[in-house]
Formats: C-alpha cells, sequence, structure tokens
C-alpha cells in the first residue's frame, strides 16, 4: 500500500522512476507491508523463524513454544542455509549479564543481516533491567537497548524492523501467556511501522489467556474509541471491530454525520459528545448504565491542537489543549471507576505523542498534556492491575493524516523522511497498535508507552 500523498514514495517504487530517484541520491524509502482484516489463529503461517539463544537464556522454551502456535517454523542458527533469505530473526538474549555476552549480539545478526529479506522483522528478547543482580547485568541489559536501536536504523532501508521485549523472570506458566500477543505483533506485518523500540513485560496483570486464539478475539466485548468520526480514531474502531468488538464511537456533535456513518458499517453505536464538558463523564456513564454494562475496552484517542509558540500562545489556547487531552481522560475514567464500568481483564489505551516525549517547537501546551498521559498510564497501570485491567499508552510518529495533511511543506516532507523508514505511517498502523493493546493476549504489556514512529529520530 502506498500512500497517494506521498509523492517520493510512489516514484521510489516505481519501475522507471525508482532507479532515478536512487541515482539522485534522493531519500528511496521503500512501500510497508501491512495486513488486512484482523488476527488469525495462525497469523505467523508459512514463515521461518531465523532462531538463537545466549548462554543463560530463560525465555527460550516459552517464546518458541508460542511462534509455533502462531504457525511459525523454527531454524536453529546457524544452519538455515546460505541461499535463504531471512525474514523473521528471533534471539534470546535473556541470559546476558556480563560485557563478554554482548559479542554474542553481532554473532547472531551479523550473518542474518547478509541474508536478510526486505521487510524482515528483527526481535531480541532482553534481560529486564529491573532484575539485574550487577551494575555490570544492569549495564548489559541498557546496552542491548543500544544496539537495537541502532540495528533497526541499519535495516530500515529494507522496510525491515528491529525491536526488543524485555522479559522478567516469570514464574512457571507464566512467560508463554505473556509472550503470545507481543511476539504475535513484532513478528508480523502489524507491526510495520514500529521499530527500534524496547518494550518491558511484566506479570503484574495475574491470570492467562483463557481462549484459544481463535479470532475474531473481541467478539461479545464492548470497546469505546473517542474521536472516532475520522483519522487515527476512525482506524482504531474499524480495527477493533475487524477483532469482533462491538464499537461505541463518540465524537464532538459537529462530526455527528461522518460518526453515524462509521457507527452503522461497523454494526456499533455512535454518541455524539463533547468530552471536555463537565456533563460527559456522567453522560458516557449513563449511556453505558442504560446498556446494563461496563466497556472492555477503552480508548482515549481524541485530541486537539492549538500550536502556537509559548511567548504568543492565548490562556484559551493553552486551556482548550489541556481540557480535551488530559482533563476529559482523567475525569471520565474517575467516573468509570465510580460507577465500576471498567471491567475485569479491561484494556485501556491513551493516545499520547512523540510530541510528549521529544518536545516540539510551538507544541509547549500539546507536549505537557501527551507527556502527562505517559505519566498517568504508568501510575495507572499500578492501580488497575489487581483487576486485571492494563493500562498503555501509543505515542503516534508522523501519521498521514488530515492533520499533518495541514503542515507546510516542507516542514511536512521533513516530518515525514526523519524516521529509519524515511516515510509517515499510515493510520492503520496506530490502529494495530492500539489493537495489540487492546486484546487478551496483551496481558504482559501494562504501563508502557508504544510508540509508532518508523524510529522518527526525535526522543529517544
Ligand atoms: P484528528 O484531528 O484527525 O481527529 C481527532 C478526532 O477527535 C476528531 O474527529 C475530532 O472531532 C475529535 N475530537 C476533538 N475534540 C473532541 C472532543 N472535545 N470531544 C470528542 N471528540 C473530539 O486527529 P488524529 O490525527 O486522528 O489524532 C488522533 C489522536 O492521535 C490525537 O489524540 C492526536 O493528538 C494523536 N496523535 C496524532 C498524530 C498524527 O500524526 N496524526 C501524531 C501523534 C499523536
Amino acid at each position: 500500500m502506498t500512500d497517494a500523498h506521498d509523492t517520493l514514495l510512489r516514484l521510489a517504487a516505481g519501475r522507471f522512476s525508482g532507479p532515478l530517484i536512487r541515482a539522485l541520491g534522493l531519500p528511496s524509502p521503500r512501500p510497508l507491508r501491512r495486513e488486512a482484516g484482523g488476527y488469525r489463529s495462525d497469523e505467523l503461517a508459512g514463515r521461518a523463524v531465523a532462531w538463537g539463544t545466549l548462554p543463560g537464556g530463560h525465555a527460550g522454551d516459552a517464546a518458541r513454544a508460542a511462534l509455533q502456535a502462531l504457525g511459525a517454523s523454527l531454524k536453529p542458527g546457524p544452519v538455515w542455509s546460505t541461499q535463504e533469505r531471512i525474514e523473521l530473526a528471533v534471539l534470546d538474549a535473556t541470559g546476558c549479564c556480563d560485557v563478554a555476552a554482548l559479542a554474542g549480539l553481532r554473532g547472531f545478526f551479523g550473518p542474518v543481516l547478509r541474508q536478510l529479506a526486505p521487510h524482515a522483522r528483527l526481535l531480541v528478547l532482553a534481560p529486564d533491567p529491573a532484575d539485574a543482580g550487577s551494575a555490570e547485568a544492569a549495564a548489559v541489559a541498557r546496552a542491548i537497548e543500544g544496539f537495537v536501536r541502532s540495528l533497526a536504523k541499519e535495516v530500515g532501508r529494507l522496510a525491515a524492523t528491529a525491536n526488543a521485549l524485555q522479559l522478567p523472570r516469570w514464574a512457571d506458566g507464566q512467560a508463554a501467556d505473556r509472550l503470545l500477543g507481543p511476539l504475535r505483533f513484532f513478528c508480523s506485518r502489524r507491526s510495520a511501522y514500529v521499530s527500534g523500540r524496547v518494550l518491558a513485560l511484566s506479570a503484574a496483570l495475574p491470570g492467562g489467556v483463557a481462549e484459544p486464539l481463535a479470532a475474531p478475539r473481541l467478539a461479545g466485548r464492548l470497546a469505546l474509541v473517542t474521536g472516532a468520526a475520522r483519522g487515527l480514531g476512525a482506524a482504531t474502531a474499524e480495527r477493533l471491530a475487524e477483532e469482533g468488538a462491538r464499537v461505541l464511537c463518540v465524537d464532538v456533535p459537529a462530526a455527528a454525520e461522518p460518526l453515524q456513518a462509521l457507527a452503522r458499517r461497523l454494526n456499533g453505536e455512535a454518541l455524539t459528545l463533547d468530552i471536555s464538558t463537565a456533563q460527559a463523564p456522567a453522560a458516557l456513564c449513563d449511556w453505558l448504565c442504560a446498556q446494563g454494562r461496563g466497556l472492555d475496552v477503552l480508548v482515549h484517542n481524541a485530541g486537539i491542537t492549538r500550536d502556537r509558540t509559548l511567548l504568543k500562545m492565548s490562556e484559551a489556547e493553552w486551556q482548550q489543549v489541556m481540557a480535551v487531552n488530559l482533563q476529559a481522560i482523567l475525569s471520565i475514567d474517575a467516573a468509570l471507576d465510580a460507577g465500576g464500568l471498567l471491567n475485569e481483564g479491561g484494556r485501556e489505551i491513551c493516545l499520547s505523542s512523540i510530541s510528549g516525549i521529544a518536545g516540539n517547537l510551538g507544541q509547549t501546551n500539546y507536549a505537557t498534556s501527551k507527556a502527562a498521559l505517559i505519566g498517568y498510564v504508568a501510575a495507572r497501570a499500578a492501580l488497575l492491575a489487581p483487576r486485571g485491567i492494563s493500562v498503555n499508552a501509543v505515542a503516534p510518529g508522523f501519521i498521514e493524516t488530515e492533520m499533518t495533511r495541514r503542515i507546510p511543506l516542507l516542514i511536512r516532507e521533513a516530518g515525514r523522511r526523519m524516521n529509519a523508514l524515511a516515510q509517515g505511517g499510515q493510520p492503520r498502523d496506530v490502529a494495530e497498535a492500539v489493537a495489540f493493546l487492546a486484546l487478551p493476549e496483551s496481558l504482559g504489556v501494562t504501563g508502557q508507552t508504544l510508540r509508532v514512529c518508523g524510529q522518527a529520530l526525535l526522543g529517544a
């Protein structure tokens, strides 16, 4: 899928124009491959995994079992044939705890890179720095992050990605369930625009993945998406509906027409509501009480910008952004908590932004509100974990939407190209990340912020 608005991406993919673009020394992004529809139970069917384990690794059995359950076949390195293109390579580096062990990263991925296929996925299972028993082990855990981030930048020109999962030392039986969702996301095309990320898994949420992996994963569950009339919210509502959720689509009254059209198409519900008004939390709770049920998935997506340098920013521009992007979320959550309207085992996802991580010129208000959400999900996750509810954030980078199409050309081109994949993401990429966090098998992920930014050069 190429974006009709990204001329360079289209030309670089052209049979005749592509070589010309490269000869001119222009960035030559490769169109990303994505999946359509909901997860299949054998999402990784037909995919061969170049597998490696460094000494002392403790994740191997559970990870291999999860990959096989997803349909992948395993090829222990370095026995893959020299002819073969590698599409998926996973290294269990959880045993790395001294400096000498780090050489194993080069030892495994060096040969892999020589045979790397375009659109490949590279994944490192890394030790959890919180488990490090010594200063050297902590340094080594952190070193792996640096390695993965650099690896991601080196493979981006092939539209390939590299990411890491940090794994704690699980109690028996905890690992397989908690690896299933993250492995499926990071090893498949669902994570096409996610690279250079290090996601920490935990055992904070009790329970396991009870149901078999047969789709649809959210059948019978109710999901709320705010700001669903267009952009990332509409893509997210659609993606959750693909997983079988009944979606309550919320947006301002002025967006009633597209909102209702979307809800009809998804067999969902539409509710017009300005989430920043004082009545909004009660109106939402009333709607749920009238249905006689709580929410299983809550996506706080609605957000606004009022960009201006701080010197010129009015009080109204500051307040409006805080009211929609931050206060509304806190007020709605407080009302849902008071009414017991977030179900056990629920999933809450807030839309943050890389501006909230790196800051951005003219966005002091926006970056403040989006950074706040990163702190909020970490703290709220700890509070809700005993009820099996996860709380995470997704931080998009440059995504091709109405909002980014309005950015002046030169700034837009810079934002679009300044990442390892040299292109903007699609709303679908953000929706995939939200869907990953919304499913039962993401129970190992809570309190985290997942960037969907093609490894933007902004921020870490
Ligand atoms: P968008 O402007 O296209 O859509 C936002 C939707 O939210 C609109 O339908 C709007 O009507 C609705 N909304 C705004 N205020 C509301 C309110 N008070 N009550 C109810 N609904 C309201 O934005 P988008 O690009 O789809 O972004 C969605 C989210 O992702 C936002 O939180 C945004 O900050 C974040 N984000 C977007 C990008 C990007 O590149 N597009 C990057 C980083 C973060």
